[in-house]
């Protein structure tokens, strides 16, 4: 990944089999509430939604771009849900649905509106924010490493760019230097993975005299 394309472009959608999009369907009209029914279907297509999701984003936040591991991991909705003021009819579509860090969805989203023109089709509302899998982020934000390798900044090349930025707090000296520090840190791992590597093969091509 090239530095400048920092920000996740997520172009995979979670999919799921007839009977869970059945059930879901069944369920129309769409309920804030629906998302907490305790049923066995509703447990296993959330799981499932969050098992895939984290898989398309490689761990990584859809908001932040940081490291989901050793973090708690929300299922995000792009549209907020809730019943009031809300967009509950958005709730089970995968293209609405995101993996974020608490801190991102809790902290600093929450049930921010994000609609600028609605349409009951989702594909054509507009957002104020980038929408992760809609937009392409490279064309909104660019990402550069500083002079000593410790901070990876971040500029806005648009209005989006610039309003996401802010909402996401991407250009705070703490965000600016844990990029910088997520990228060590993938950099350490795949070193000590070739290590492991390196090591397992010579035991195993080992033969005693
Ligand atoms: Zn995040």
């Amino acid at each position: 990944m090239p530095i400048t394309e920092w920000y996740l472009n997520i172009t995979q959608l979670p999919k799921f089999d007839k009977t869970t999009i059945d059930y879901l369907d069944g369920l129309k009209p769409h309920q804030a509430i629906h998302w907490n029914l305790q049923t066995n279907k509703m447990k296993n297509y959330k799981a499932n939604l969050l098992k895939q999701l984290v898989e398309i984003q490689e761990d990584r936040c859809a908001y932040c771009g940081l490291s989901l591991l050793r973090n708690l991991v929300d299922r995000e909705h792009f549209v907020h849900k809730e019943q009031d003021g809300g967009w509950p009819e958005f709730m089970f579509t995968s293209e609405n649905l995101f993996a974020a860090c608490a801190y991102c969805n809790r902290a600093l989203k929450g049930t921010a509106e994000v609609i600028t023109h609605y349409s009951a089709n989702y594909a054509e509302c507009q957002f104020n924010l980038i929408h992760p899998y809609f937009d392409t982020p490279s064309n909104d934000l660019t990402f550069l490493l500083n002079n000593q390798g410790e901070a990876i900044l971040v500029q806005s090349l648009t209005q989006k760019g610039h309003d996401t930025m802010l909402f996401f707090d991407l250009h705070t000296p703490i965000m600016t230097a844990r990029r910088a520090a997520y990228l060590l840190e993938v950099e350490r791992s795949t070193q000590l993975a070739a290590n492991d590597y390196a090591e397992l093969k010579a035991i195993s091509h080992y033969k005693p005299d």
